[in-house]
């Protein structure tokens, strides 16, 4: 019988002492380097023998990857290696971004999310990842060192396909900074899973809703899907219906469906496409409604 858990490889640990130094190695590696943080998704691959490599690179704590910065005036930083416990009880992010506590606190169990990083979480491009949802929707940009310099990625263009990013070799992502969140916007992120904690989500809907006066129904609302598509899903179709057409439990029914038709999921281990499909119709009007009950107040 094959054993479906062969164990973890013997390879190198490099610790470099600057981003420049990491960029530099991992290309002159690149195939047989990676980058890690938290190393919780790494660690799962390397003992499946998905991948085969050399060396695993230590990027946690290089250049404030590990800082939190809010400002008033310009918004929110989260270093890439902030683990998912320190999200959770930031001060900041609780009161400003709250959609980001709320999709934090799902992640896996208290164990897992003081080691499990935002930025890994990123980078790791599962379209089930709990916290991208919250991402996209706040608007989040990644800051990416590399060889040829610093740039920033909009997480809207950054998902190419499971596992794959616009990330070139070298890149590292060293922060996810976001806007000042919409005035009086409201969150929820509901994530279905086999179990309480430690599972993936078969769906997750995350959605941000606040009033705005440009949206003929007076309303925003974004909306991000999780574990339907090959990347995290924006239902754009359903956005734009709810703010085109005057809100009532019709119109989030339709939007709904509408999320529901813009899905492409698969059948796996924890669901068929089917249920994943009705699910996101199901739980997409759920959050809209529990999103919209509370801005109307
Ligand atoms: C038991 C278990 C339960 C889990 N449950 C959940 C869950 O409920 N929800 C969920 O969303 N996830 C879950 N996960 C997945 C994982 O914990 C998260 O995706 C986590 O946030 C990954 O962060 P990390 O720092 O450990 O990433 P790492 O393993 O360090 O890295 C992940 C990926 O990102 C790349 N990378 C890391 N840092 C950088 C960087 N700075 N720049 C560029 N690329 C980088 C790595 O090369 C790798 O491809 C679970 C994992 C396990 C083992």
């Amino acid at each position: 019988m094959i054993n479906p858990h062969p164990g973890l490889p013997e390879l190198e640990y490099v610790m470099p002492a600057s981003l420049d130094e990491a960029s530099k190695f991992l290309i002159e590696h690149t195939g047989e380097a990676k980058p890690f943080m938290g190393g919780t998704d790494c660690f799962v691959r390397l003992r499946d023998g998905a991948w085969n490599l050399k060396y695993l690179v230590n990027v946690k704590g290089l250049d404030g990857t590990n800082e939190i910065r809010f400002d008033p005036k310009n918004g929110l930083t989260i270093g890439a290696a902030v683990p998912m416990n320190k999200i959770v009880s930031h001060p900041d992010i609780n009161k400003h971004y709250p959609l980001l506590t709320e999709a934090a606190r799902t992640v896996a169990s208290y164990q897992l999310r003081s080691r499990a990083t935002i930025g890994g979480n990123i980078c790791n491009a599962s379209p089930a990842g709990d916290t991208i949802g919250a991402c996209i929707v706040y608007g989040g940009k990644l800051n990416v060192h590399s060889i040829k310099g610093k740039r920033l990625e909009p997480l809207a263009s950054f998902f190419k396909g499971p596992g794959k990013t616009v990330l070139e070799p070298g890149d590292i992502v060293t922060s996810i900074s976001f806007p000042l969140p919409p005035p009086n916007h409201v969150g929820r992120y509901i994530k279905l899973g086999r179990n309480k904690i430690s599972d993936l989500a078969i769906v997750g809907v995350t959605v941000l809703g606040y009033p705005d006066s440009n949206a003929k129904s007076g309303y925003t609302f974004k909306i991000a899907l999780a574990s339907v598509a090959p990347v995290p899903l924006v239902p754009l179709k359903a956005e734009q219906i709810l703010a085109d057409k005057p809100l009532n439990e019709n119109i989030i029914s339709e939007a709904a469906q509408a999320a529901m038709d813009s899905c492409t999921p698969i059948d796996d281990v924890r669901s068929s496409a089917r249920y994943r499909k009705y699910m996101i119709r199901n739980l997409t009007r759920q959050a809209l409604t529990d999103v919209w009950q509370k801005i109307k107040k």
